[in-house]
């Protein structure tokens, strides 16, 4: 993999100009001293380094991971926004960090977010201000643009459904072991769901979010498995069933897309197969995807989208932990390592997820998460995904992630953030 500088100042200068709106006439690299040199082995050698410096924006500190103050100058911005920033927009990160977890994923723990513990933090977004800042003093007219329809930042709402025909089994699962007398009653309801065919509890649990988001007007994102397997959905798109689910759904004016299986990150084949069947159960189906077990790989899985015409891609964060996987706190597109360009699909980065909580209820701070979000909303303007599936809403396994769903609805609706 070979890099250049100019490739690398296009595609940072894109972005910036993407998220301000400035004269086309100034030439914003001149604004900033440039960093030395720039190569793979420069960009690997981040990972040596005991400590990145520190710059401070507001009230938090910023890491800076390549920094020369050889030629210290007055007039220009004391570091490479663009440089430093292309190490996480671009997907570089996860390209010289070779570890992988379990899923083949690119682990948390290994990256610099949780290293200097900034995950929270937009990285790209606060250089990107600090040179809008720097511009401001040559009276250099520059300013956030909006990124939502109708206002200045967008949360969007989405859910991927993975199970609509087990809740039975996890219901009768977790009455017994509770070895309560009123157990008995959601066994029996269960055992006569799976008898009668009515509908399942996880199939409740959907139609109840249906239900609310209906009340509240929100365009939320619906997307689903087209393949059914074991690690894969438990339902089949082409069942009547899920005519019905598709067809509630569009009266809710939300949108279906692609929750792309287990074996697809990997494999454009298998990929395609899953589009062409969930296009075939449901047309209006929009060229959209989000990553089963968010299982996402930088070398494959972009070109993928590439060759498959996907649009947009819903995947990029973290199982772990809620931020920014890729340090932007809005729409951007990957880095083509080829090509020395822009990949064309949409990322919008995952800020959250249910698992967040689930996986660390014991030590996750719901008000710290807010103080997070209110700090971003105030500084920044931002659009990412949010994620719950369908399986919090019933009284089961995951139901204690449910009050943060709709606390986040009441503070997206306080804020205007819905559209
Ligand atoms: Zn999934």
């Amino acid at each position: 993999m070979t890099l250049n500088r100019q490739a690398i100042y296009n595609y940072m200068e894109g972005h910036f100009r993407d998220y301000y709106e400035l004269s086309s006439n100034i030439s914003v690299t001149d604004y900033f001293i440039q960093y030395g040199s720039v190569s793979l082995i420069e960009f690997t050698n981040i990972l040596q380094y005991p400590d990145p410096f520190w710059f401070t924006y507001e009230d938090k500190k910023i890491p800076v991971f390549l920094y020369s103050n050889a030629n210290e100058s007055e007039n220009k911005l004391n570091f490479d926004p663009f440089i430093n920033g292309f190490f996480f927009l671009s997907g570089l990160q996860e390209h010289i960090i070779q570890e992988r977890d379990i899923h083949q994923r690119f682990p948390f723990v290994k990256s610099l977010q949780y290293r200097f513990n900034f995950l929270h933090l937009p990285i790209v977004n606060i250089y990107f201000e600090l040179l809008a800042q720097h511009l401001k003093k040559f009276n250099i007219a520059v300013q956030q643009k909006p990124l939502g329809t109708k206002s200045k930042s967008h949360m969007i709402i989405t859910h991927d459904i993975d199970r609509l025909n087990s809740g039975w089994v996890e219901m009768i699962g977790v009455s017994l072991r509770s070895k309560k007398i009123s157990a008995f009653v959601p066994i029996m309801k269960a055992l006569q769901q799976k008898l009668t065919g009515s509908d399942d509890y996880y199939t409740e649990a959907f139609y109840k979010l249906l239900h609310f988001e209906k009340q509240q007007q929100i365009p939320s994102v619906f997307f689903f498995l087209s393949n059914k397997s074991k690690k894969d959905g438990d339902y089949d798109v082409h069942s009547s069933k899920m005519q019905n689910i598709f067809s509630d759904i569009f009266k809710n004016n939300a949108n279906i897309g692609l929750h792309a299986g287990y074996d697809t990150f990997q494999n454009s084949q298998e990929f395609e197969r899953q589009i062409n069947a969930l296009e075939k159960a449901c047309p209006k189906t929009l060229k959209i995807n989000r990553q089963h077990f968010l299982r996402f790989d930088i070398k494959t899985t972009p070109d993928i989208y590439k060759e498959l015409n996907i649009q947009t891609d819903y995947t990029l964060g973290f199982p772990n932990d809620y931020g920014f996987r890729n340090g932007i706190c809005g729409p951007f597109h990957l880095f083509d390592f080829n090509n020395h360009k822009s990949y064309n699909c949409i990322e919008i980065p995952l800020f959250f997820m249910d698992n967040n909580f689930i996986n660390h209820r014991e030590s996750f701070n719901v008000n710290l998460f807010f103080e997070n979000l209110n700090w971003i909303n105030k500084h920044f303007n931002f659009k990412v995904s949010i994620l719950f599936h369908n399986t919090v809403f019933i009284k089961i396994k995951y139901h204690d992630a449910a009050p943060i769903f709709y606390e986040l609805i009441k503070y997206a609706k306080g804020n205007n953030l819905l559209y």
